[in-house]
């Protein structure tokens, strides 16, 4: 519709809306220029999995050694390749939804089966340990672990857990930690990293992290794991064998993400905050849809339930694609219905965008609603 000239306003976007850090790109551009444009070991440069050691330690306390950090495409790559390590045919990976999309496809494309335990809204969109202790069968592999998460926002709290982690130490059951968004916590919320809960848990989790979110770097593809030596082996061996190390240029600019400054980091999560307290304030105000507040990342789940069944523009409302679709068309603005991400009645909207932006979308939502 943008390329006919419509002016639609996207709220669609999984990345922040700030360009790379100028320190960053630098050493990016002097990689280039000197020559470092080879190969690299396939679980990454020795630099890069010191540097991750590093960030992990100041931002988690965890203590890891280089060799426990296997460099990767992207955090979604790392969760692939801890998927394959970890997956025969047959074994199950429970999922705790609403839930990133990829997840359970990549589940799939490792032989195994995905188990979706559903959380309410009314819960703030985060599963307990009793249900994760219901959903776990002697096939059960791995738990897949998103705080904060995408598409909610929300943040699991220590409490929350250890009470998890004690599930999955007592049930034996891997964890993969999708921590992506650890450094997006508002409020002054504690993040926690799952692998600091114990010695157990840590030996079990295969800690995922990148410089996507945090340094505005989606386009470079670096992403990482941590994990114990046995299971960071066979993921080595995994990309040896397939795509091997990420781009060089990309691995330079990534170690100096992670140990130059981050102040560029805390400015966008300033204007982040500043973004959410203003989208989640207007929309609890527009009659028909209401959002609770994120805690982390940049999205919001506005709950459209309201609308299922009634008539808009002409059409009933059944889904949340319908509404999205209809929003789009009538509306001019771009949201992700959350079906795909096991949460019917809901459609996200990612605050990745300036307030302007945001305001344009909200004025837009009240007379799509108004005129229906
Ligand atoms: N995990 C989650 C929960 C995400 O939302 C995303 C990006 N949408 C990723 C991983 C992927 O990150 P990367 O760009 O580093 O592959």
């Amino acid at each position: 519709m943008k390329a006919e000239g419509k002016d639609v306003v996207g709220f669609g976007a999984g990345e922040p809306d700030f360009p790379t850090p100028e320190h960053i790109k630098q050493a990016g551009i002097e990689a280039i220029e000197n020559n470092q444009t080879k190969y690299t070991p396939a679980a990454g440069l020795m630099d890069l999995r010191k540097a991750a050691c590093y960030r992990l330690k100041e931002d988690c306390g965890l203590d890891y050694e280089p060799t426990q950090i296997v460099v990767a495409s992207g955090a979604k790559h790392s969760v692939y390749i801890a998927l394959m390590a970890l997956c025969n045919p047959g074994d199950e990976v429970v999922i705790a939804a609403p839930y990133w999309v990829s997840y359970s496809e990549m589940v799939k494309q490792a032989g195994a089966v995905p188990v979706i335990v559903a959380a309410t809204e009314e819960a703030d969109f985060k599963i307990t340990a009793e249900q994760l202790d219901a959903a776990i069968t002697d096939n059960t592999k791995v738990f897949m672990l998103n705080s904060p998460s995408n598409p909610t926002g929300m943040v699991y709290t220590r409490a929350e857990l250890e009470a998890i982690a004690e599930v999955c130490c007592r049930r034996n059951v891997y964890v993969i930690a999708d921590e992506i968004y650890c450094n997006l916590v508002y409020d002054n919320n504690e993040f926690v990293s799952f692998a600091s809960l114990s010695e157990d848990a840590k030996n079990r989790t295969i800690l995922v992290n990148g410089v996507s979110k945090s340094y505005a770097m989606t386009g470079w593809r670096i992403g990482y794991s941590a994990s114990n030596p046995a299971l960071a082996k066979v993921m080595a061996n995994y990309l040896s064998h397939s795509t091997s190390a990420p781009s060089t240029i990309s691995q330079h600019a990534a170690i100096t993400a992670l140990t130059g400054p981050q102040e560029d980091m805390q400015v966008m999560k300033e204007a982040f905050e500043k973004r959410r307290d203003h989208l989640v304030e207007r929309m609890n105000r527009i009659e028909g849809v209401s959002c609770i507040k994120p805690e982390g990342a940049f999205y919001v789940m506005m709950n459209m339930t309201g609308f299922i069944g009634k008539t808009m523009y002409g059409k009933v409302i059944e889904s949340a694609e319908d509404f999205s679709q209809l929003f789009l068309e009538k509306g001019l603005v771009a949201t992700v219905p959350c079906t795909a991400f096991a949460a019917p009645g809901f459609v996200r909207w990612s605050y990745a965008t300036s307030l302007t932006e945001i305001d344009k979308g909200l004025d837009r939502l009240e007379v799509f609603i108004k005129n229906a």
